[in-house]
């Protein structure tokens, strides 16, 4: 048996990392070279041109058409001067991937010739024949009218000789059939709900921007092995395969030193990243073995997402320039740590007071204790969205990929809680009593001190919090097991998974928490209301403290089920959780089902992120992409157990049978059984363990068949997980098995040392 394995090893160990081209300018000087940037648009744009862009994007002004040729104008000539021959409007459909149309730019000039064209129409909205994306049924084919729009917020860069301009993928009748359109939308309505609540301590907030910095987590894998393997080919993990003798007990490669030609693709990948104006900050290498990471330094929301799915595809594109191939999957190894990407979010408020530029991080603790009320406000009003919408947040990161990840012994757990270290819920837990204290402590000593928040009215105008002014947040406890952690003026979402666009994530939180604020907001003001009408005569900022104050206490005791500081992989955790009212729920297709619970409707639809149609339809192709790859990985799985596993067993059984029959003309009867009980042990395993292969691939093919004839496209999900799953489950318990006590020389499919350790 020629064997493929053995070559691609020893030509992987003899690669060497490949050269890089490294610019001759500093960093900083060739940051955003293919980016037509703000000092582009200056450079190459009309000043009244330029001055109207950027009121669009700084403070979303309607985009004026009659801008849009001259944009188009100035875009073009740089674009041309870069090489760009033709451009694309660059979308994200619910694939998770990103998609583009190329045109050139030219056109018939009317006399026979052609002319280089890019007008402003082209610029501003397409429509692509984009019939094939999934649409969960919005648009019919007969219809198939879908429109991508431009994103002014969202610079247009060049890849090779392409000037991409991200757009918004949305139906004819207005349907969003993408992330961006949702996305934009949660963060418009994040910022209108901040906003309202930032001008409860501050008079000169009027925009709250949306931060995300997100940590992506990749494998790589030497490219000759990974062609070696169906199944990472097709599936983009490994659906067999034995724990390596040692993987990452030893974490010894968590910060090692990075491999040279894992460096070589990380250089020529930061370079090309930065050319691209994505901030990369950190590279390292993660706790499993070939795992790695790169994370940027923060930036507005879209951006991010945007940037996280250029680096995606770049990421793809370079690893093939040094012999790699790029791991997303969520789980490529079983027994080995998953991939997430890490959601770094929080809420940046700017202030403008003239002559100043201020920002505040509304998640950070401040100097004087009105801050402080402000940070505490965020804070339980974070944790009241993702109290309420546990499951949905739990929804918006699941997929066939992503389940692998949770629920197994790491971060994070298939239980969606929030981890604030302990000064933190001291500080809550203080102000939830507070109430008991200050009845006694008004009743005795009227403007005790030792009240937390002092509301004695005879301070007139000065507001006293005393015991919370001097707020140094550790950031240092960290709980790795936590998927909402509170780490120091952010919140950290784990549980995205490494392959997925962020926008998924962040539209539910975004949606989320401007419900909470809005919702705070309005009780707020109630209580302040109703305390003037009932002749209060305070000030109206002591009105306020203490409105704020009583409706903080009311939510903190509310959400405080999602608060979880303890272990959350033990089993005592999911009775607790449960105990507690939280989703717990372990099956892909039904976490899915969370979009459609009644809450979840009326929140995205009193944000007016998402209306029931369109909710209906993402999740028609949630089920339906659950379905599809499962499906891929059930028919891959089986080929493999009958053209690799079986055969390669069965040849080396032959070789048993064949020598145990020799060790019969060579030993006298007894003592040649004796001799050779091993070999027949594992005659008889061998024969059974491939006997049930073959019946468990028979019953996973009757599985998906009877799956398959499901017409509801949500039940059959359900089928596909609750019957096709497990089989392949018991299938691959078999073929390890197999991997084990057959002969290394025969095995065929490269193994886990050497796809893990080969760099
Ligand atoms: P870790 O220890 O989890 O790897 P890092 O300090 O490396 O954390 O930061 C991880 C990510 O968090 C980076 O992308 C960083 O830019 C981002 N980040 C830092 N501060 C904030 C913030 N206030 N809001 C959002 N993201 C932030
Ligand atoms: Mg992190």
């Amino acid at each position: 048996m020629s064997n493929l394995r053995f070559q691609v090893v020893e030509e992987a160990f003899r690669k060497k990392a490949a050269p890089v081209r490294v610019p001759k300018e500093r960093p900083s000087q060739y940051f955003g070279k293919y980016v037509f940037n703000r000092e582009k648009m200056y450079k190459y744009l009309p000043a009244d041109v330029y001055a109207k862009l950027i009121d669009v994007i700084d403070n979303g002004a309607r985009l004026d058409r009659s801008i849009a040729d001259a944009v188009a104008a100035g875009m073009k000539q740089w674009a041309q001067e870069m090489g760009a021959t033709h451009y694309t409007h660059w979308f994200q459909p619910l694939t998770e991937g990103t998609a583009e149309k190329h045109d050139a730019f030219v056109e018939h000039d009317g006399k026979g010739g052609m002319v280089e064209n890019f007008s402003g129409k082209l610029l501003v909205q397409q429509e692509p024949d984009a019939s094939s994306f999934p649409n969960g049924g919005i648009r019919n084919t007969f219809e198939a009218r879908g429109y991508s729009a431009w994103d002014p917020t969202s610079p247009v860069f060049i890849i090779d000789d392409t000037l991409c301009i991200p757009t918004i993928f949305i139906s004819y009748t207005g349907e969003a059939l993408d992330y961006k359109a949702p996305l934009l939308r949660s963060i418009h309505a994040l910022d209108k709900a901040a906003t309202d609540v930032c001008q409860l301590f501050y008079d000169d907030v009027n925009k709250v921007r949306v931060n995300l910095g997100w940590e992506q987590e990749y494998f790589l894998v030497d490219e000759g092995l990974y062609s070696a393997r169906p199944d990472l080919m097709l599936t983009g993990r490994t659906l067999m395969g034995h724990e390596s003798a040692k993987n990452q007990q030893m974490d010894d490669h968590y910060f090692g030193t990075i491999p040279d030609r894992v460096q070589a693709f990380m250089k020529d990948l930061e370079i090309q990243a930065l050319e691209l104006a994505i901030p990369c900050k950190t590279r390292h290498n993660e706790v499993a073995p070939n795992q790695f990471e790169l994370a940027p330094i923060f930036e507005e929301c879209n951006l991010a997402v945007d940037h996280n799915m250029l680096l995606m595809s770049l990421m793809k594109r370079v690893a093939r320039n040094h012999g790699f191939r790029v791991l997303l999957h969520e789980k490529p190894f079983d027994g080995i740590n998953g991939s997430g990407k890490h959601n770094n979010w929080s809420l940046t408020a700017e202030h403008q007071s003239i002559g100043t530029k201020r920002t505040t991080l509304l998640h950070a603790p401040g100097k004087t204790p009105e801050e402080n009320l402000r940070f505490v406000t965020f804070i339980v009003e974070t944790l009241m969205a993702v109290w309420r919408h546990n499951g949905l947040l739990k929804a918006s990161i699941m997929s066939a990929t992503n389940a692998h990840r949770l629920g197994g012994n790491e971060a994070p757990p298939a239980i969606i809680s929030s981890f604030l270290g302990k000064q933190l819920n001291e500080l809550l837990d203080h102000l939830e009593n507070e109430e008991l204290r200050m009845k006694n402590e008004v009743a005795s000593e009227q403007g005790s001190n030792a009240s937390f928040f002092n509301l004695n009215s005879s301070l007139k105008e000065q507001i006293d919090i005393p015991q919370i002014p001097d707020l140094i947040i550790d950031n240092t406890d960290r709980n790795r097991t936590s998927p909402f952690a509170f780490t120091g003026n952010r919140f950290e979402f784990r549980a995205p998974g490494s392959s997925a666009n962020c926008a998924s994530a962040m539209i539910a939180l975004n949606s989320a928490v401007a419900e909470a604020l809005r919702s705070f907001n309005q009780r707020v003001w109630k209580r302040i209301i109703d305390q003037q009408r009932s002749g209060s005569t305070k000030m109206q900022r002591q009105l306020t403290t203490e409105a704020i104050i009583a409706v903080l206490k009311e939510d903190i005791k509310t959400c405080k089920p999602i608060r979880f500081d303890g272990n959350g992989y033990s089993e005592e955790w999911v009775e607790e959780a449960a105990r507690r009212g939280l989703d717990v729920e372990k099956s892909c297709p039904k976490i899915i089902e969370h979009y459609l619970d009644e809450q979840t409707v009326r929140m995205f639809e009193s944000t007016k992120v998402m209306n029931r149609k369109e909710l209906e339809a993402r999740n028609e192709v949630k089920w339906e992409t659950y379905v599809k790859t499962v499906q891929i990985e059930a028919r891959v799985m089986g080929d493999l157990s009958m053209n690799h596993i079986i055969p390669v067993s069965t040849h080396y059984q032959s070789q048993l049978i064949k020598n145990v029959q020799g060790m019969k003309q060579v030993f006298a009867d007894g003592r040649a059984e004796r001799l050779s009980a091993r070999n027949m042990k594992l005659i008889a395993e061998i024969a059974e363990r491939t006997e049930r292969i073959e019946r468990l691939v028979e019953e996973l093919t009757d599985a998906r068949r009877v799956a398959n004839r499901i017409a509801d496209i949500h039940q059959r999900a359900i089928a596909y997980h609750d019957t096709v799953c497990p089989k392949m489950d018991a299938i691959r318990k078999e073929c390890d098995h197999l991997e084990m006590i057959v002969e290394d020389g025969l095995w065929t499919l490269p193994k886990y040392r050497e796809l893990l350790f080969i760099r």
